[in-house]
């Protein structure tokens, strides 16, 4: 459906070698709903723009389908789009609000206004359509700039952080509702966000990119247990990996990954092709993935708990290797009936192959 072909854009005045995308190829299909992801600065906003035709790449190609579409104006391109402000014309109703994309197409008022009342019914707002937005709350407005961008029955949606302005839990509400909207109208949507949260929930694919570059795109649970490098790895997850430092060895048939704070011997599952020894390495584990006895553990390795947060559903719990020779420490997850207390001396064990190795020498790359 959509197929962006090394696109290259650098902004005018810039200085040379900075691109703000910088050869993103990206394919999406028909029907499917793909975030942009990646932190500020990365080139996401930029890539909406090219798709939506308010920016022109440097250099590179954008289809829809099998047509180029780089040099096509964006009323031609049938795209409806919806903005993190809404952009909604505060002089007008919520119905002429949501005709006026269709009366810049000439359509007849009546016919406009009709198509008006049919989608507003899709976004569940047609009690509001003789209002004005100052008279709307701002899960409402969302709503008219939902209905206002798909009264064209565009072939493709373009959703610009359209949630940040909403409170915590009718982000959740609007999450859902957005998704459905999606699913009922097959329409191919693409959102830019840099809430990662977000992204996963309501995602068929990721992009996350870095650098005006793509990282990695797949879908959210490929991105969280399989995350090609260490970008990856370190941007996605709430509370976040942890990274230690390390150096793969060989001891007595064994490969260990040997560290300031302990050694973790990699199971038979996991071993690494033998170039790999010697290799400065980071060694990788999500909280979720450490178990805790507070019982004398021979197999567990000994860490002091010097923190404890309560997060609700549960306690986050940062802990500091026995002697003190990591740099950071150790964080993971306990719950609420697990008996931890500050300054305690507990055991913490990996779950086997939940670890990953990113190869310092090859640009945090998943071995
Ligand atoms: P954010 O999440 O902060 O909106 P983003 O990922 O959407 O960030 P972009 O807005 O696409 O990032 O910006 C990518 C890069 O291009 C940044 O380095 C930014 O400073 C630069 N940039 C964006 N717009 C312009 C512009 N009009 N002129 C020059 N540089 C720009």
């Amino acid at each position: 459906m959509i197929t962006l072909k090394n696109i290259v854009k650098e902004y005018d005045g810039k200085q040379e070698g900075s691109k703000a995308v910088d050869g993103l190829d990206l394919e999406i299909k028909k029907g499917e709903f793909v975030a942009l992801l990646g932190p500020s600065g990365c080139g996401k906003t930029t890539t909406l723009m090219m798709l939506a035709g308010l920016l022109k790449p440097t250099s590179g190609e954008i289809y829809f389908g099998d047509r180029l579409v780089n040099h096509v104006e964006p009323k031609d391109r049938n795209i409806g789009m919806v903005f993190q402000s809404y952009a909604l014309y505060p002089h007008m109703s919520v119905r002429e609000n949501i005709a006026f994309p269709l009366r810049e197409r000439k359509m007849p008022k009546k016919e406009a206004y009709e198509r008006a009342r049919e989608i507003s019914k899709v976004v569940q707002i047609d009690h509001l359509l003789d209002r004005r937005p100052t008279q709307l709350s701002g899960g409402q407005q969302q709503r008219v700039a939902m209905a206002r961008a798909l009264a064209k029955n565009p072939e493709i949606l373009l959703l610009d952080e359209p949630m940040s302005n909403l409170d915590a839990r009718l982000k959740l509400d609007v999450r859902d509702e957005i998704r459905k909207i999606q699913r009922n109208l097959g329409v191919t949507t693409i959102i830019v966000t840099h809430d990662q949260e977000e992204a996963l929930a309501i995602s068929d694919r990721v992009a996350i990119l870095n650098g005006g570059k793509i990282q990695q795109y797949a879908p959210p649970n490929e991105l969280f247990t399989q995350p090609i490098n260490l970008f990856v790895a370190s941007f996605l997850g709430n509370p976040p990996m942890n990274l230690v430092d390390g150096v793969v060895e060989e001891k007595s048939g064994n490969q260990v990954v040997v560290t300031n704070g302990f050694e973790y011997s990699l199971p038979e599952s996991r071993k690494l092709d033998r170039e790999h020894i010697g290799k400065q390495v980071q060694f990788g584990i999500r909280p979720h993935d450490i178990s805790i006895t507070t019982g004398e553990d021979p197999r567990g390795i000994r860490v002091k708990v010097d923190l404890i947060e309560h997060l609700g559903s549960g306690k986050l719990v940062k802990a500091i290797d026995s002697e003190e020779k990591l740099e950071s420490m150790i964080r993971l997850l306990a719950d609420n009936e697990t008996p931890v207390r500050s300054g305690e001396t507990i055991f913490i064990r990996f779950r086997d192959d939940k670890f990953h190795l990113f190869d310092k020498t090859a640009g945090g790359l998943n071995l």
